[in-house]
């Protein structure tokens, strides 16, 4: 059974009915609750197991990999789909993170090897990402074939804190770094 993050698909079992997907914008009319939303305003928000969900990432955000430097002159040039692919194998895993916190599912779909993809990617509205730590690299620079990345990504999943440690293994297909599969040392 998969079941990782940054590489396999998520299971899907809590994007199901039940899973509250829905943003809210605060004053921007009723809620999904009419009136009575109208009325909670004014006390205090009920404890909810729900994460608030992270502010949007825009271009000039910094990027979510955390690199010094903007989403859009980062990872978003990547996501954008215009040309740029990225050039190691480490900002390619940088790139999917990023992909992850803003949920682009079909750069992740594209950058997986061929032969591993998955059909189909359904991320689950009910983690967050945090933070992204690059622990060590081995090969996947302009010079190589095949690379591979180790990080520790940190995420909130329907109020519980976690981290993800994760092995990967990256090949160049056609020319582009892809994704293949991933090792998971606490295992
Ligand atoms: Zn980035």
């Amino acid at each position: 059974m998969v079941r990782t993050l940054l590489g396999h698909p998520r299971r899907t079992a809590r994007t199901g009915p039940g899973v509250h997907a829905a943003v809210r914008i605060p004053g921007r009319g009723p809620g999904p609750l009419g009136e009575n939303d109208r009325m909670s305003r004014r006390k205090p928000a009920p404890r909810r197991r729900t994460p608030a969900p992270a502010p949007a990432v825009t271009a000039g955000s910094p990027c979510p990999c955390g690199l010094d430097a903007s989403y859009g002159a980062c990872c978003g040039r990547f996501h954008a789909g215009t040309g740029a692919t990225a050039p190691t194998a480490e900002l390619l895993m940088r790139s999917r993170y990023s992909a992850f916190v803003v949920g682009d599912a079909a750069y992740l779909l594209r950058t997986w090897a061929p032969e591993a993809r998955p059909a189909t990617l359904d991320l689950d509205p009910g983690t967050r990402w945090t933070g992204l730590e690059i622990r060590a690299t081995t090969d996947g620079t302009a010079f190589h074939q095949r690379g591979t990345v180790t990080f520790r990504a940190g995420y909130v999943q329907d109020g519980e804190p976690g981290v993800l440690d994760e092995h990967s293994r990256f090949v160049r297909h056609d020319g582009a770094w892809v994704y293949v599969d991933g090792d998971f040392p606490e295992d």
